[in-house]
């Protein structure tokens, strides 16, 4: 099948190379020329707007920073809605705020072009390796219509309910992730300076309650002091910034939620917004004038 892929970063190359993979065409766009001279070198058609993308497609993959890089390459000028016809299903696989998604949505059914929003968890590796947990909001008739597409790049995909549900529940793992980051980090913290060697920590109790797959995922980057990303603090500054208006919208306070925010301000402050959200250890770091290392 022919597919759309717009976004070629982290996580939209590896992707849009599965998707290759397993056989489909793929029409691609980025605005760095480099990602799509990657793409193109794997394969892959160039096209030279998000218009021309969905002139060609029927179904487009989106896979952007936040909400407004959303909006601007569906519903901006030379964007997916001006190439797109009635049929043309969007599947946004960006995480961005769920009453964007909703937003958008409306705009395009408008015009008779459907759109899911399907963000995913589970970071570079699982983009590379075709397994993510993929997290889909919209109509389930679209969502059936593109099942096996989403399982050529997931482990999994649930239907999570209306347009937008795949966004709320993308929040709320996204809030999970920094939340346990920061305990992982609290805690190695404590037990480093208290004279206890991580690796040994880690071991004794990574099998028992307090593990995580973030523990598994972080620590090992953190006791070697890299912090290349992976996820970027700022991506994950975004995220919680839509999980915080999302809550206050709604009336879910999220105390932790601000707290581990202003950890990753005060990170970006100091220069760290393009490193890994792991990165939250180097918070704790400065704070205790120690490093977690191995
Ligand atoms: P990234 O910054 O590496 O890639 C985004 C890509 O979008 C870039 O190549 C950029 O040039 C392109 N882009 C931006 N504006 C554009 C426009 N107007 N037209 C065409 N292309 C445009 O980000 P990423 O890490 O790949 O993340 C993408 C999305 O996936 C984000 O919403 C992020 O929160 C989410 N996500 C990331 C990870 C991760 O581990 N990196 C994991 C899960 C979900």
């Amino acid at each position: 099948m022919k597919i759309g892929f717009i976004g070629l970063g982290i996580m939209g190359k590896p992707m849009a190379k599965n998707l290759m993979k397993a056989g489909h065409d793929l029409v691609v766009y980025d605005v760095i020329k480099e990602n799509v001279e990657e793409m193109v070198a794997a394969g892959a058609k160039s096209a030279a707007s998000s218009k021309e993308v969905a002139s060609e497609c029927k179904i487009i993959i989106t896979m952007l920073p936040n909400s407004p890089h959303v909006k601007s390459v569906i519903l901006g000028e030379n964007g997916v809605l001006e190439g797109a016809c009635a049929g043309t299903i969007i599947i946004d696989m960006s995480s961005i705020a769920p009453i964007v998604s909703q937003e958008i949505e409306k705009l395009c059914s408008a015009k008779g072009v459907k759109m899911i929003d399907a963000p995913v968890s589970g970071g570079e590796p699982k983009a590379i390796d075709g397994s993510l947990s993929i997290m889909v909001g919209g109509d389930k008739a679209i969502f059936e219509e593109v099942y096996e597409i989403l399982m050529v790049m997931g482990a999994s995909a649930v239907h999570c309910g209306d347009i937008g549900a795949g966004n709320t529940t993308k929040l709320a793992n996204q809030v999970i992730v920094a939340l346990n980051i920061a305990a992982v980090s609290e805690a190695f913290m404590l037990s480093t300076k208290a004279g206890v060697d991580p690796i040994k920590v880690f071991d004794a109790i990574k099998g028992g309650l307090a593990g995580s797959t973030v523990m598994n995922a972080k620590i090992p980057m953190i006791t070697e002091g890299n912090f290349k990303p992976g996820f970027k603090i700022d991506l994950h500054i975004k995220d919680l910034n839509n999980a915080l208006e999302t809550g206050h919208s709604v009336g879910a306070p999220l105390p932790l939620t601000a707290a581990v925010m202003e950890m990753l301000q005060t990170l970006h402050a100091d220069g760290y917004g393009q490193k890994d959200h792991s990165g939250i250890a180097m918070y704790y770091e400065k704070l205790a004038g120690s490093e977690i290392r191995k």
